[in-house]
């Protein structure tokens, strides 16, 4: 008889999303969607927030080997505890064929222990209940005893460069013992599902992306026509799927809201839509000079700039473009620096620097450059007025946009990255850009970042970032000129 395929917890937690994800991931794992990019950096954080989490329970065991040697992590794990250690680290367990390494483990009073599962979130979530709970059920039904479980998450009220409240710690015993009987039940179901080796049928859902986006949404979600409800904005798709209703012409007579509808129109007729006296109505009270403004921002779990907390938007590049008037043209003030621990106050001083006192700051989506702004008027109280008047002059084409214009080709997204490339064609796409996205521009910083790392993939990513974030910069104004021409405020 063969041997039982091993479910490691991340497995059985995906099984609990979705059977389906399970089972492909074993079975047809080649049908899984290329890798997130960034899977690596996000993994890469929780590695050090965990090691930061050991260090509140000093003196523990570290269960170590190789990752493949199942046997041989629960063979350590079992002389660690019968030698008497107090805490352990990655201690391994199994009952039946599940499987789980703990984060930390710490001996309690009568024999039994605590178990802390560390998060990089900065606050309890139902599946992290869940998450303890399969633990819970192994380490029971394999002969120790659990008192208490605890999650440890990041604390947003910590400030560099004290890190002493780096960690908030939850009792969520009574949350996770009521989860105990529902996910024991469902461990079993998906480990006869397993045995069985049959494809279970499952639907598509909001499960494909909650609470994690599922690897296999390339595969199951083919069937779904182009276009369909889900390039209709403001809309409920679960809803009308339920109903069998895919297509558009499907939700064409229904009662929708009034974006929908007004999208569902464009796709049928194949039109654009264009509401010039709304755009009008909405840009008259924009001022000369227009000043285009983007940033590009890093974040921490773990705070490493001065006065900082956790995931704290920090800016590190700036694109300004400062068009004076309709007969001249823009000037360029960008800003990015990648050496000094804390680019922020550079950053400012550029800004406070190189931003008129008048005139409308134009931001796609500016809630975000908003943020950024009042947080640094916080931190740098001699620009704090300065700052502060930037963020008051802040202007936002993306309502604009939302309110008067809708081409098929946005699909559901208001986004610059539809909306730009639909409207101004594809001069304002992203394609073959060295560094093409947010995350990417991340990534590009952190590397930068490192002065060990090859000096002429440094240069190249440089290069690269610079050109993103100008491109949305340039992107953003080149927008604002083709709004202003079509509802004749700029001749
Ligand atoms: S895409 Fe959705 S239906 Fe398919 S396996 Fe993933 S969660 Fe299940």
């Amino acid at each position: 008889m063969p041997a039982k395929r091993v479910l490691s917890k991340s497995r059985i937690m995906n099984g609990m999303q979705c059977p389906k994800y399970l089972y492909l991931s074993i079975f047809r794992p080649e049908l899984q969607d290329a890798p997130d990019s960034s899977r690596e950096q996000v993994m890469e954080m929780g590695n050090r927030v965990g090691e930061l989490a050991r260090e509140e329970f000093p003196g523990g065991v570290l269960i170590e080997g190789d990752y493949q040697d199942l046997a041989g992590y629960l063979a350590k794990t079992q002389a660690a505890i019968i030698g008497g250690a107090k805490v352990l680290y990655e201690a391994a367990f199994q009952w039946k064929q599940f499987f789980f390494r703990a984060d930390i483990l710490k001996k309690a009073p009568g024999g039994k222990w605590d178990v802390h599962e560390v998060k990089s979130s900065t606050k309890v979530k139902e599946q992290h209940l869940l998450d303890l709970a399969v633990q819970k059920v192994i380490c029971q039904d394999s002969g120790i005893s659990i008192r208490r479980t605890y999650l440890m998450h990041i604390n947003n009220k910590c400030r560099h460069p004290d890190l002493s409240n780096l960690f908030q710690e939850e009792d969520v015993t009574k949350e996770v013992d009521s989860h105990l009987p529902e996910v024991k039940k469902e461990m079993l179901a998906l480990a006869k599902l397993i045995a069985s080796n049959e494809e279970p049928e499952h639907e598509i859902g909001p499960h494909c992306t909650d609470p994690y986006p599922c690897a296999f949404q390339g595969h199951c979600w083919k069937k779904i026509p182009t276009p369909s409800i889900w390039d209709i904005p403001s809309l409920k798709q679960w809803t009308y799927y339920e109903q069998g209703k895919i297509r558009i012409p499907q939700i064409q007579q229904l009662k929708l809201p009034p974006l929908a509808s007004r999208a569902v129109e464009a796709h049928i007729k194949g039109e654009r839509h264009l509401n010039k006296e709304e755009m009008r109505t909405r840009l008259k009270d924009w001022k000369w000079p227009l000043i285009s403004l983007d940033f590009e921002t890093i974040s921490y779990a773990i705070p490493e700039v001065n006065g900082t907390g956790p995931y704290e938007n920090i800016p590190f590049q700036l694109a300004c473009s400062i068009w004076p008037g309709p007969k001249e043209k823009p000037v360029v003030a960008d800003f990015l620096d990648t050496e000094s621990a804390d680019p922020t106050a550079g950053l400012t001083a550029h800004l406070v620097a190189h931003i008129p006192q008048k005139g409308s700051v134009v931001a796609y989506n500016m809630s975000f450059e908003g943020n950024v702004l009042k947080r640094l008027a916080e931190r740098f109280p001699r620009h704090k007025k300065a700052l502060l008047s930037i963020a008051d002059r802040l202007v936002d084409p993306w309502p604009v946009i939302k309110a008067a214009v809708y081409y098929p080709e946005f699909g559901s997204s208001f986004g610059l990255k539809s909306v730009a490339p639909a409207i101004l064609g594809q001069k304002a796409g992203y394609e073959e850009m060295g560094v093409g996205d947010g995350n990417a521009a991340q990534r590009a910083y952190m590397y930068l970042r490192d002065p060990k790392n090859p000096e002429e993939e440094r240069k190249r990513l440089r290069k690269g970032l610079i050109a993103y974030c100008r491109k949305d910069a340039d992107v953003c104004l080149s927008l604002v000129k083709w709004m202003c021409q079509q509802c004749g405020m700029l001749r």
